[in-house]
Protein backbone atom coordinates (compact mmCIF):
# COMPACT_ATOMS: atom_id res chain seq x y z
CA UNK A 1 0.00 0.00 0.00
CA UNK A 2 1.33 3.49 -0.51
CA UNK A 3 2.57 5.72 2.51
CA UNK A 4 -0.32 8.04 2.20
CA UNK A 5 -2.74 5.18 3.08
CA UNK A 6 -0.63 3.91 5.60
CA UNK A 7 -0.25 7.04 7.34
CA UNK A 8 -3.93 6.21 8.31
CA UNK A 9 -4.40 2.77 8.93
CA UNK A 10 -1.06 1.02 9.65
CA UNK A 11 -0.54 0.16 13.48
CA UNK A 12 -3.91 1.72 14.23
CA UNK A 13 -5.77 -0.88 16.88
CA UNK A 14 -8.72 -3.08 16.56
CA UNK A 15 -10.82 -1.80 19.20
CA UNK A 16 -12.52 -5.00 20.37
CA UNK A 17 -14.72 -3.17 22.69
CA UNK A 18 -16.96 -0.64 20.56
CA UNK A 19 -15.48 -1.77 16.97
CA UNK A 20 -14.24 2.00 16.66
CA UNK A 21 -11.71 2.61 14.41
CA UNK A 22 -9.16 4.84 16.63
CA UNK A 23 -6.77 3.17 18.76
CA UNK A 24 -8.11 3.13 21.74
CA UNK A 25 -6.38 4.83 24.72
CA UNK A 26 -4.53 2.57 26.91
CA UNK A 27 -3.30 4.99 30.35
CA UNK A 28 -2.39 1.95 32.90
CA UNK A 29 1.20 2.33 34.14
CA UNK A 30 0.50 -0.98 36.50
CA UNK A 31 -0.33 -4.12 33.95
CA UNK A 32 -0.71 -7.60 34.31
CA UNK A 33 2.64 -9.84 34.61
CA UNK A 34 1.30 -13.15 34.04
CA UNK A 35 1.48 -15.09 30.34
CA UNK A 36 3.48 -12.48 29.41
CA UNK A 37 7.65 -12.28 28.87
CA UNK A 38 7.21 -8.52 30.11
CA UNK A 39 4.72 -6.52 31.47
CA UNK A 40 3.48 -3.33 29.72
CA UNK A 41 4.69 -0.42 31.27
CA UNK A 42 5.28 3.41 29.50
CA UNK A 43 8.83 3.33 30.41
CA UNK A 44 9.77 0.49 28.41
CA UNK A 45 8.31 1.44 25.52
CA UNK A 46 5.37 -1.10 24.97
CA UNK A 47 2.42 0.54 25.43
CA UNK A 48 0.03 -0.45 22.91
CA UNK A 49 -0.22 3.37 22.13
CA UNK A 50 3.68 3.90 21.77
CA UNK A 51 3.49 0.66 19.44
CA UNK A 52 0.37 2.16 17.13
CA UNK A 53 2.50 5.85 16.36
CA UNK A 54 5.90 3.52 16.31
CA UNK A 55 4.71 1.01 13.52
CA UNK A 56 3.27 3.88 11.56
CA UNK A 57 6.87 5.87 11.73
CA UNK A 58 8.52 2.54 10.93
CA UNK A 59 5.88 2.12 7.68
CA UNK A 60 6.44 5.95 6.55
CA UNK A 61 10.20 5.51 6.95
CA UNK A 62 10.19 2.12 4.94
CA UNK A 63 11.93 0.62 8.23
CA UNK A 64 11.32 -2.68 9.89
CA UNK A 65 11.43 -0.87 13.49
CA UNK A 66 10.13 2.57 14.70
CA UNK A 67 10.04 4.01 18.45
CA UNK A 68 8.69 7.35 19.94
CA UNK A 69 10.36 9.52 22.16
CA UNK A 70 9.45 12.53 24.75
CA UNK A 71 11.46 15.07 22.55
CA UNK A 72 13.45 14.85 19.15
CA UNK A 73 16.22 15.40 21.22
CA UNK A 74 15.67 12.64 23.17
CA UNK A 75 15.52 10.61 20.28
CA UNK A 76 19.13 12.18 18.98
CA UNK A 77 20.89 12.25 22.01
CA UNK A 78 19.82 8.47 22.78
CA UNK A 79 20.84 7.02 18.61
CA UNK A 80 23.83 8.32 19.01
CA UNK A 81 25.03 7.38 22.64
CA UNK A 82 23.90 3.92 21.84
CA UNK A 83 26.62 3.81 18.90
CA UNK A 84 29.18 5.89 20.18
CA UNK A 85 30.81 5.73 23.45
CA UNK A 86 33.99 5.87 25.63
CA UNK A 87 37.41 6.46 22.40
CA UNK A 88 34.72 6.46 19.92
CA UNK A 89 34.84 9.57 17.02
CA UNK A 90 32.10 10.81 15.89
CA UNK A 91 31.87 13.04 12.35
CA UNK A 92 28.96 16.06 12.56
CA UNK A 93 28.36 18.09 10.15
CA UNK A 94 28.50 21.65 11.64
CA UNK A 95 25.21 23.20 10.22
CA UNK A 96 22.50 20.85 11.81
CA UNK A 97 20.22 21.25 14.71
CA UNK A 98 21.32 23.81 17.40
CA UNK A 99 20.66 21.58 20.28
CA UNK A 100 22.72 18.47 18.95
CA UNK A 101 25.74 20.49 18.12
CA UNK A 102 25.35 21.29 21.45
CA UNK A 103 25.39 18.34 22.81
CA UNK A 104 27.96 17.58 20.79
CA UNK A 105 30.30 20.31 22.29
CA UNK A 106 29.06 20.08 25.74
CA UNK A 107 28.75 16.50 26.69
CA UNK A 108 30.63 14.20 23.98
CA UNK A 109 34.16 15.02 26.00
CA UNK A 110 31.97 13.91 29.12
CA UNK A 111 31.26 10.50 27.33
CA UNK A 112 34.72 10.16 25.77
CA UNK A 113 33.37 10.71 22.55
CA UNK A 114 35.58 12.61 20.37
CA UNK A 115 33.94 14.86 17.57
CA UNK A 116 34.72 16.45 14.25
CA UNK A 117 32.56 19.05 12.21
CA UNK A 118 31.91 19.11 9.01
CA UNK A 119 31.00 21.35 6.03
CA UNK A 120 27.32 20.51 4.61
CA UNK A 121 29.22 18.50 2.02
CA UNK A 122 29.77 14.84 0.92
CA UNK A 123 33.12 15.02 0.39
CA UNK A 124 33.90 17.17 3.42
CA UNK A 125 32.60 14.04 6.00
CA UNK A 126 34.50 11.57 4.13
CA UNK A 127 37.66 13.90 4.57
CA UNK A 128 36.76 13.52 7.88
CA UNK A 129 36.49 10.16 8.93
CA UNK A 130 38.80 8.66 11.03
CA UNK A 131 39.64 4.84 11.49
CA UNK A 132 38.17 5.76 15.26
CA UNK A 133 35.01 6.70 13.64
CA UNK A 134 31.75 4.29 14.77
CA UNK A 135 28.77 7.27 14.11
CA UNK A 136 27.96 10.14 11.17
CA UNK A 137 25.44 12.56 12.15
CA UNK A 138 24.06 14.75 9.40
CA UNK A 139 20.77 16.20 8.35
CA UNK A 140 19.44 17.60 5.18
CA UNK A 141 18.14 20.08 4.29
CA UNK A 142 19.83 21.93 6.86
CA UNK A 143 18.40 24.24 9.47
CA UNK A 144 18.41 26.81 8.64
CA UNK A 145 19.88 27.76 5.16
CA UNK A 146 17.92 24.62 3.75
CA UNK A 147 21.93 23.22 2.53
CA UNK A 148 21.50 19.59 1.33
CA UNK A 149 23.97 16.74 1.20
CA UNK A 150 24.14 13.68 -1.35
CA UNK A 151 22.58 11.35 1.62
CA UNK A 152 23.19 7.61 -0.92
CA UNK A 153 27.23 9.12 -0.92
CA UNK A 154 27.57 9.55 2.81
CA UNK A 155 26.03 6.14 3.19
CA UNK A 156 27.57 4.44 0.88
CA UNK A 157 30.49 4.99 1.99
CA UNK A 158 29.58 4.62 5.74
CA UNK A 159 28.76 1.51 4.97
CA UNK A 160 32.09 0.18 4.00
CA UNK A 161 33.67 1.18 6.63
CA UNK A 162 31.02 -0.30 8.93
CA UNK A 163 30.19 2.85 10.35
CA UNK A 164 26.65 3.99 11.30
CA UNK A 165 24.95 6.89 9.91
CA UNK A 166 21.74 8.94 11.60
CA UNK A 167 19.97 11.60 9.55
CA UNK A 168 17.71 14.08 11.54
CA UNK A 169 14.95 13.98 8.78
CA UNK A 170 12.72 16.78 10.66
CA UNK A 171 12.54 18.71 7.88
CA UNK A 172 11.75 16.96 5.03
CA UNK A 173 9.57 14.38 6.88
CA UNK A 174 9.05 10.97 5.65
CA UNK A 175 6.49 12.78 2.87
CA UNK A 176 9.21 14.48 1.24
CA UNK A 177 12.67 12.37 1.68
CA UNK A 178 13.20 8.25 3.27
CA UNK A 179 16.74 8.64 4.01
CA UNK A 180 16.71 4.31 4.31
CA UNK A 181 16.19 3.79 1.10
CA UNK A 182 19.16 6.07 0.34
CA UNK A 183 21.29 2.99 2.44
CA UNK A 184 20.92 5.33 6.02
CA UNK A 185 21.22 3.41 8.96
CA UNK A 186 18.84 5.61 11.43
CA UNK A 187 16.54 8.40 10.47
CA UNK A 188 15.30 10.62 13.29
CA UNK A 189 13.07 13.64 13.91
CA UNK A 190 11.68 15.63 16.23
CA UNK A 191 7.77 14.85 16.03
CA UNK A 192 7.02 18.63 17.52
CA UNK A 193 7.32 19.79 13.87
CA UNK A 194 5.74 17.95 10.85
CA UNK A 195 4.91 14.41 13.11
CA UNK A 196 2.89 16.71 15.38
CA UNK A 197 2.46 19.30 12.81
CA UNK A 198 -0.25 21.67 15.27
CA UNK A 199 2.00 22.89 17.48
CA UNK A 200 0.73 21.53 20.21
CA UNK A 201 2.72 18.82 21.94
CA UNK A 202 6.66 17.85 21.87
CA UNK A 203 7.86 14.35 20.57
CA UNK A 204 10.75 12.46 18.90
CA UNK A 205 10.78 9.87 16.96
CA UNK A 206 13.34 6.48 15.57
CA UNK A 207 13.39 4.48 12.67
CA UNK A 208 15.96 1.76 11.44
CA UNK A 209 16.19 -2.00 11.22
CA UNK A 210 15.54 -4.25 14.27
CA UNK A 211 18.72 -4.84 14.52
CA UNK A 212 20.19 -1.53 15.06
CA UNK A 213 16.88 -0.42 17.18
CA UNK A 214 17.24 -3.56 19.48
CA UNK A 215 20.34 -1.26 21.12
CA UNK A 216 18.60 1.87 21.34
CA UNK A 217 15.53 0.59 22.78
CA UNK A 218 17.51 -0.70 25.30
CA UNK A 219 19.60 2.62 26.08
CA UNK A 220 15.93 4.14 25.87
CA UNK A 221 14.50 1.83 28.46
CA UNK A 222 17.10 3.35 31.13
CA UNK A 223 17.48 6.98 29.98
CA UNK A 224 13.73 6.83 30.21
CA UNK A 225 12.96 9.80 27.02
CA UNK A 226 9.25 7.37 27.00
CA UNK A 227 6.12 9.57 25.46
CA UNK A 228 2.94 9.45 27.79
CA UNK A 229 0.08 7.26 25.98
CA UNK A 230 -2.37 10.72 26.15
CA UNK A 231 0.19 12.13 23.65
CA UNK A 232 1.05 9.31 21.63
CA UNK A 233 -2.86 9.14 20.82
CA UNK A 234 -2.92 12.61 19.69
CA UNK A 235 0.36 12.27 18.07
CA UNK A 236 -1.70 9.16 15.76
CA UNK A 237 -4.37 11.42 15.31
CA UNK A 238 -2.02 13.88 13.52
CA UNK A 239 0.20 11.64 11.62
CA UNK A 240 -3.01 10.32 9.80
CA UNK A 241 -3.25 13.56 8.28
CA UNK A 242 0.61 14.05 7.56
CA UNK A 243 0.46 13.15 4.21
CA UNK A 244 -2.47 15.80 3.19
CA UNK A 245 -0.72 18.34 5.31
CA UNK A 246 2.75 18.27 4.36
CA UNK A 247 2.11 18.35 0.61
CA UNK A 248 -0.08 21.02 0.56
CA UNK A 249 2.06 22.99 2.47
CA UNK A 250 5.05 21.69 0.08
CA UNK A 251 3.27 23.13 -2.55
CA UNK A 252 2.56 26.57 -0.92
CA UNK A 253 6.79 26.96 -0.10
CA UNK A 254 7.16 26.59 -3.78
CA UNK A 255 4.62 29.44 -4.56
CA UNK A 256 5.69 31.62 -1.74
CA UNK A 257 9.63 31.05 -2.39
CA UNK A 258 8.52 31.70 -6.02
CA UNK A 259 7.17 34.60 -5.30
CA UNK A 260 10.09 35.81 -2.82
CA UNK A 261 12.69 35.59 -5.25
CA UNK A 262 10.92 38.31 -7.80
CA UNK A 263 11.05 41.30 -5.14
CA UNK A 264 13.44 43.30 -5.22
CA UNK A 265 13.91 43.77 -1.46
CA UNK A 266 14.80 39.91 -1.02
CA UNK A 267 18.32 39.53 -1.61
CA UNK A 268 17.95 35.53 -1.76
CA UNK A 269 16.05 32.77 -0.97
CA UNK A 270 16.59 30.07 0.56
CA UNK A 271 15.26 26.73 -0.83
CA UNK A 272 15.73 23.41 -2.35
CA UNK A 273 13.01 23.74 -4.66
CA UNK A 274 14.22 27.30 -6.83
CA UNK A 275 16.41 26.01 -9.63
CA UNK A 276 18.91 28.51 -9.12
CA UNK A 277 19.96 27.34 -5.09
CA UNK A 278 23.17 25.77 -4.66
CA UNK A 279 21.76 21.90 -3.60
CA UNK A 280 18.85 21.84 -6.08
CA UNK A 281 19.97 18.94 -7.80
CA UNK A 282 21.04 16.54 -5.24
CA UNK A 283 17.48 17.60 -4.07
CA UNK A 284 15.84 16.67 -6.99
CA UNK A 285 17.26 13.33 -6.83
CA UNK A 286 17.09 12.47 -3.10
CA UNK A 287 13.91 14.08 -2.64
CA UNK A 288 10.04 13.41 -3.59
CA UNK A 289 9.27 17.34 -2.73
CA UNK A 290 11.45 19.99 -1.11
CA UNK A 291 9.98 20.79 2.25
CA UNK A 292 8.02 23.40 3.62
CA UNK A 293 10.63 25.36 4.97
CA UNK A 294 12.65 27.75 3.79
CA UNK A 295 14.60 30.79 4.40
CA UNK A 296 15.28 34.60 2.87
CA UNK A 297 17.21 37.47 3.21
CA UNK A 298 15.74 41.37 2.85
CA UNK A 299 18.24 43.72 1.40
CA UNK A 300 19.36 46.53 4.14
CA UNK A 301 16.64 46.53 6.55
CA UNK A 302 15.59 45.27 9.63
CA UNK A 303 14.17 41.44 10.14
CA UNK A 304 12.11 42.93 13.30
CA UNK A 305 10.50 45.80 11.25
CA UNK A 306 9.91 43.45 8.61
CA UNK A 307 8.37 40.60 11.33
CA UNK A 308 6.39 43.32 13.05
CA UNK A 309 4.41 44.36 9.87
CA UNK A 310 3.15 40.81 8.80
CA UNK A 311 -0.40 40.27 9.96
CA UNK A 312 -0.98 36.73 9.06
CA UNK A 313 2.59 34.84 9.76
CA UNK A 314 3.20 34.55 13.08
CA UNK A 315 6.61 35.27 14.73
CA UNK A 316 7.32 31.73 17.16
CA UNK A 317 10.10 29.47 16.95
CA UNK A 318 9.53 25.86 16.63
CA UNK A 319 8.27 24.91 12.79
CA UNK A 320 6.03 22.41 10.73
CA UNK A 321 2.73 23.78 11.97
CA UNK A 322 -0.62 24.23 9.91
CA UNK A 323 -0.01 27.93 10.91
CA UNK A 324 2.82 29.50 8.89
CA UNK A 325 5.69 30.63 11.63
CA UNK A 326 8.89 33.33 11.10
CA UNK A 327 12.10 33.80 12.71
CA UNK A 328 15.64 35.21 12.68
CA UNK A 329 17.67 32.52 13.47
CA UNK A 330 20.63 34.92 14.19
CA UNK A 331 19.06 35.58 17.26
CA UNK A 332 16.79 32.48 17.99
CA UNK A 333 17.81 29.37 17.24
CA UNK A 334 21.15 30.32 16.52
CA UNK A 335 21.61 32.81 19.44
CA UNK A 336 24.11 30.93 21.37
CA UNK A 337 27.23 30.79 18.42
CA UNK A 338 28.97 34.18 18.10
CA UNK A 339 28.57 36.29 15.82
CA UNK A 340 31.88 35.63 14.04
CA UNK A 341 30.84 31.61 13.71
CA UNK A 342 27.59 32.85 12.59
CA UNK A 343 28.73 34.67 10.05
CA UNK A 344 30.96 31.65 9.12
CA UNK A 345 28.50 29.81 8.63
CA UNK A 346 25.98 31.77 6.43
CA UNK A 347 23.34 32.74 9.47
CA UNK A 348 23.74 36.68 8.70
CA UNK A 349 21.65 39.00 11.07
CA UNK A 350 19.39 39.93 8.25
CA UNK A 351 17.99 35.64 7.70
CA UNK A 352 14.60 34.98 8.41
CA UNK A 353 13.19 31.58 8.08
CA UNK A 354 9.98 30.97 7.37
CA UNK A 355 7.99 27.12 8.24
CA UNK A 356 4.90 27.43 5.60
CA UNK A 357 1.80 26.74 6.78
CA UNK A 358 -1.23 25.62 5.80
CA UNK A 359 -3.19 28.90 4.43
CA UNK A 360 -3.77 29.57 1.23
CA UNK A 361 -0.60 30.49 -0.39
CA UNK A 362 -2.08 33.95 -1.67
CA UNK A 363 -2.51 35.02 1.53
CA UNK A 364 0.32 34.14 2.64
CA UNK A 365 2.17 36.20 -0.61
CA UNK A 366 0.02 39.66 0.37
CA UNK A 367 0.89 39.57 3.58
CA UNK A 368 4.95 39.44 3.03
CA UNK A 369 4.18 41.66 0.23
CA UNK A 370 2.18 44.17 2.38
CA UNK A 371 5.45 43.85 4.71
CA UNK A 372 8.05 44.42 2.45
CA UNK A 373 5.92 47.16 1.04
CA UNK A 374 5.86 48.85 4.78
CA UNK A 375 9.60 48.31 5.47
CA UNK A 376 10.48 50.00 1.83
CA UNK A 377 8.57 52.61 2.61
CA UNK A 378 10.08 53.38 6.04
CA UNK A 379 13.91 54.58 4.71
C1 LIG B 1 13.23 20.94 16.71
C2 LIG B 1 14.27 20.13 16.11
C3 LIG B 1 14.96 19.17 16.86
C4 LIG B 1 14.75 18.97 18.35
O1 LIG B 1 13.49 18.45 18.61
P1 LIG B 1 12.73 18.63 20.01
O2 LIG B 1 11.45 17.94 19.78
O3 LIG B 1 12.62 20.10 20.26
O4 LIG B 1 13.59 17.98 21.04
C5 LIG B 1 15.90 18.39 16.21
N1 LIG B 1 16.17 18.57 14.90
C6 LIG B 1 15.54 19.48 14.16
C7 LIG B 1 15.87 19.63 12.72
C8 LIG B 1 14.57 20.30 14.74
O5 LIG B 1 13.95 21.23 13.99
Amino acid sequence: MKSNTLAIHEGTLKDRVTGGVNTPLYTSSACNYMDRGEAVYPRYFNAPNQDAVARKLAALEHAEAGLVFSSGMGAMSTSILAYAGSGDHVVMLDALYGGTHHFATEWFSHFGIDCTFTLTSAEDVIRKVTPKTKVIVIESPTNPLLAVVDIEKIAQFAKEKKITTIIDNTFASPVNQTPLDLGIDIVVHSGTKYLGGHSDLCCGMVACSKEKMARILSLAKVLGPSLDPRLCHLLERSMKTLFLRVKAQTRNAMEVASFLETRPAVEKVYYPGLEAFEGHEIAKRQMTGFGAMLSFEIRGHDPDRFIESLCLIRPAVSLGGVESTICPPGRTSHAKMSAEERKRVGVTDGLLRLSVGLEDAEDLKQDLDAALHKISKDI
